[in-house]
């Protein structure tokens, strides 16, 4: 099972082009200006079988459609259940872009299984200090728009590059 608050069907700010977003369930940072505080509480939420999630996302896939974004939230507190979805996503559509928003960085979890399905993690805490609102698709200057292919094939981050933002599609 898996715990979500809401589905977005068609947004342009949660990564490239248009993409269906999910927003999980349940995050333990408390970071000062959380963007979705009320994603926060453990006890939230809306649960459903992984692969029915899946199912609910992948209905929302028109032909314009880029990719899936999963956001919170903290996805990787439901690692295990996301791994799922992801599995059950890349099976039926291995085209799609997946992006994972999460407070960890991407030295936490590289090990974890479940970043074989994503093509782009934004990583790290909003830290309110670090705060800039012109940075594409991140709240704050620490966060990371992170190549995950590379990154795990060289073992080290390697970032996306701004310039690849440019086109919708
Ligand atoms: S990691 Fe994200 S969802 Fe969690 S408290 Fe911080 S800003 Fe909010």
């Amino acid at each position: 099972m898996i715990k979500y608050s809401d589905i977005v069907g068609e947004s342009m700010v949660d990564g490239t082009g248009i993409r269906v977003t999910a927003f999980l369930q349940g995050c333990p940072r408390s970071c000062e200006g959380c963007h979705n505080p009320t994603l926060q509480p453990l006890e939230g939420g809306m649960e459903i079988e992984e692969k029915d999630f899946a199912m609910l996302l992948l209905n929302k896939i028109t032909p314009l459609h880029k990719g899936i974004t999963f956001s919170g939230g903290e996805p990787f507190i439901q690692g295990e259940a996301l791994y799922k979805v992801l599995r059950y996503i890349k099976k039926e559509n291995p085209h799609l872009d997946i992006w994972v928003y999460t407070g960890f960085t991407f030295e936490e979890i590289q090990e974890l299984p479940l970043l074989k399905f994503v093509d782009v993690l934004v990583d790290g805490p909003f830290i309110i200090e670090k705060k800039d609102l012109a940075l594409p698709f991140r709240g704050s200057s620490n966060q990371r728009i992170i190549d995950v292919g590379p990154s795990l094939k060289e073992g080290k981050v390697v970032e996306a590059y701004e310039e690849c933002f440019a086109s919708p599609r």
